[in-house]
């Protein structure tokens, strides 16, 4: 089974490979260099190769002719035949080793571009000469071909994503690319294709939810291993298996995935105040807005081994990845959570995102975000350090990757959220539990790591601090969590969709995916999902069963 995940890693990587592990992939990038060099070299062999050859050819026809002739005659009639063969070999080999050179520069030229990296002065200047000598036509108008390119292929995967202005105002950026037949053609499209598109009902959008996605289910599910805890991740979690089956079953049912801040946002009134006002989602018939969000993104440190990824990391192409330690301790990097993942499949299919909207990641505080031990409890020059774990003398360091991580996250089209500092029961707890709990998630995570730009809570276990009623700021808990920053409160609901438009905030239900809900399905027919898929396709044949409720 792992085998698989890690020929499934490998295969879906980027172009140097996806999923090896982390010394292999140092030492993939330096064979990676020296391969490069090697190609170089072998360039220069072939440089110097037909002036060898050539050389050879000559002295094997010259030593021939010396054994013709009979009479002065004939020899003079053949000194005169060879003299004229030798010129027409001469001019034979001049056109050779012209095309020859021609064909040389040619295989630079494109190694060059191809690899984009100079090297010494030297080949750089033979280059040259040989480009002056024959102007090829690529230099001189290749890199605005390219630009065009560049530009109208952008302008399409924006087209894809259902932003037709966008993609317009690009092209129109560049009047060269405009006054193109493929641009014009294509600004011509975009306005037919936005003329169809119809506007999303936003208090009939689906949210649905997920947990760290599992990548060893025979790791996750070993009870002897784990005891209680695999019961836990069978019943909420979902597998890397079962996710993308879900995905590939969305994207054929025409959904779309649109962010929070889609569905509505704060704007000014004609008073200058601000309330939030409904978003227009403009779709083609036939396709519908959905959310996704994932909860727990932290990496608990009780998963540690059990068959999950441990950390988001930014990757060498500067998107984010995952980090992978499998259960005998060899390490991995590429497609082992939600993020890769749904990266990867958006790139594959654009207009599954509305505007390059991906997911919306929730994460507490205690343990950290995204695999970092970044809480103040880890810090043993803090007063708040608690002597219970593992300091982390690295914690400014980790601090400053979690940073980069949720920055290139949120690049990426995912919107960032709270989960609560503790994993607290938003709706059991008092008041001033609450409050405490708020404000160590907004000093530890919001402040610390995120540019106080937070303003979306997912409450834990979806406990909600109201009933269905639209919010009052005489709810205090409410009010406290408005004043904090939180605009967009999302609780679980079992409905297909429930979308509540307040004044000053937007409230969503979330419909979990998991291991329970899909078994709920499965065994006591409770339809739940049907909506969405068939739970007994997706459910993977790896989980022990019957599954444990809640
Ligand atoms: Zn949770």
């Amino acid at each position: 089974m792992f085998s698989d995940n890690r020929g499934r890693g490998k295969n879906r990587r980027r172009p140097s490979g996806n999923s090896y592990r982390n010394n292999i992939y140092e030492d993939s990038t330096r064979t990676l260099r020296s391969s490069v060099g090697s190609d170089s070299r072998h360039e220069q062999a072939g440089y110097r190769k037909p002036a060898g050859s050539s050389y050879s050819y000559r002295r094997t026809r010259s030593s021939s002719s010396a054994r013709h002739g009979r009479n002065t005659a004939t020899r003079r009639q053949a000194a005169r035949r060879r003299r004229r063969n030798r010129n027409r070999r001469i001019i034979a080999m001049i056109v050779l080793i012209i095309a020859f050179v021609l064909l040389v520069a040619a295989v630079v030229f494109g190694v060059r571009k191809l690899i984009g990296f100079f090297r010494g002065s030297n080949e750089e200047i033979a280059t040259v000469s040989v480009a002056e000598t024959f102007p090829a036509e690529a230099p001189s108008t290749e890199p605005v071909q390219t630009e065009i390119d560049r530009i109208l292929a952008e302008a399409d995967f924006m087209a894809m994503q259902y932003d037709y202005d966008g993609a317009k105002e690009l092209i129109k950026s560049n009047p060269e690319a405009a006054a193109s037949p493929e641009g014009t053609a294509a600004l011509a499209e975009y306005d037919a294709l936005k003329a169809e598109l119809v506007e999303q009902d936003i208090t009939q959008i689906t949210h649905v939810f997920f947990h760290s996605l599992i990548v060893d289910e025979e790791n996750a599910f070993n009870k002897e291993k784990w005891g209680k805890q695999a019961d836990g991740y069978n019943q909420v979690m979902t597998t890397i298996e079962e996710f993308e089956k879900m995905l590939d079953k969305f994207y054929a049912d025409g959904y779309v995935l649109v962010r929070l801040h889609d569905i509505a946002s704060m704007q000014e009134d004609e008073d200058g105040g601000l309330s939030m006002k409904r978003g227009s989602i403009m779709l083609p018939p036939g396709k519908q807005a959905m959310v996704i969000s994932q909860d727990d993104v932290c990496y608990y440190e009780y998963m540690e081994g059990a068959g999950f990824a441990d950390r988001i990391i930014v990757g060498e192409d500067g998107k984010p990845t995952c980090h992978y330690t499998d259960k005998d301790g060899n390490e991995f990097v590429g497609e082992y959570d939600l993020v890769p993942i749904l990266d990867r499949f958006v790139e594959e299919h654009p207009d599954f995102s509305y505007k390059g909207a991906k997911a919306c990641l929730a994460f507490t505080g205690y343990n950290g975000i995204l695999g970092y031990r970044t809480d103040e409890t880890y810090d043993p020059n803090s007063d708040m350090y608690d002597s219970e774990k593992e300091a982390n003398e690295n914690i400014e360091a980790d601090r400053e990757t979690a940073r980069q991580v949720a920055k290139a996250l949120k690049d990426a089209g995912y919107e960032l959220a709270s989960h609560s500092w503790g994993h607290r029961n938003y709706t059991d707890i008092s008041f001033d539990h609450m409050k405490r709990d708020a404000d160590r998630w907004e000093k530890n995570v919001n402040q610390e790591l995120l540019n106080g730009e937070c303003d979306i809570i997912l409450f834990p276990f979806g406990a909600d601090v109201g009933d269905w009623h639209a919010y009052s700021h005489d709810n205090a808990k409410f009010d406290y969590l408005w004043a904090l920053g939180f605009r967009y409160f999302c609780n679980v609901d079992s409905a297909r969709y429930w979308v509540q438009l307040g004044n000053d905030y937007l409230r969503q239900g979330r419909r979990n995916l998991d291991g329970y809900a899909m078994w709920q399905d499965i065994a006591e027919g409770k339809d739940k999902l049907t909506d969405l898929f068939d739970a007994s396709e997706i459910f993977s044949d790896k989980r022990p069963t019957p599954v444990p409720g809640y």
